[in-house]
């Protein structure tokens, strides 16, 4: 009887195994993620932080990721004016609680969004609006790309 206890044990076990697996698997690739955007200057792409990790990490994963960086304040999306996202680390955000209403330049020679400057004042709604986010977006080429 003893050799069916010894079965039991490590099925009963593999469960909580498989998920600190996961867990460190998922901190080691969130770890990865960051390391990619706090490497860059600019504001970076699914695909470009997917290409930066040399295919370490998939597409859904990194931007599952990415997703969670932004719920949890470490990180903000621009959308330019291309229609794509661009992720980059937050300064002084919190879970749930964005400050990231500083102008942000897309660069169309080199397809990079950098972070500019300090807060936006916007004019004063009418009453009966609230607002929650702001996105303000230039457009042109960055010095790098002028300098060339
Ligand atoms: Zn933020
Ligand atoms: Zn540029
Ligand atoms: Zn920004």
């Amino acid at each position: 009887m003893l050799h069916l206890r010894k079965k039991v044990v490590p099925l009963r076990f593999q469960h909580t195994i498989n998920i600190m697996i996961q867990r460190k698997r998922n901190t080691k690739a969130k770890a990865l993620v960051f390391s990619v955007l706090s490497d860059s200057a600019s504001a970076l792409g699914n695909d470009d932080i997917v290409s930066r990790l040399s295919g370490r990490l998939g597409r859904v994963t990194v931007y599952r990721i990415l997703q969670g960086f932004c719920e949890e304040g470490k990180v903000h999306r621009i959308t330019g004016d291309n229609g794509k996202t661009y992720y980059t680390l937050c300064q002084g955000c919190t879970e749930g609680f964005h400050d990231d209403n500083h102008i942000h330049f897309r660069c169309i020679g080199c397809d990079t969004v950098s972070c500019l400057g300090d807060e936006v004042s916007f004019p004063e709604l009418p009453a009966g609006y609230r607002v929650l986010g702001a996105s303000f977006v230039l457009s042109g080429y960055c010095p790098g790309c002028l300098s060339t």
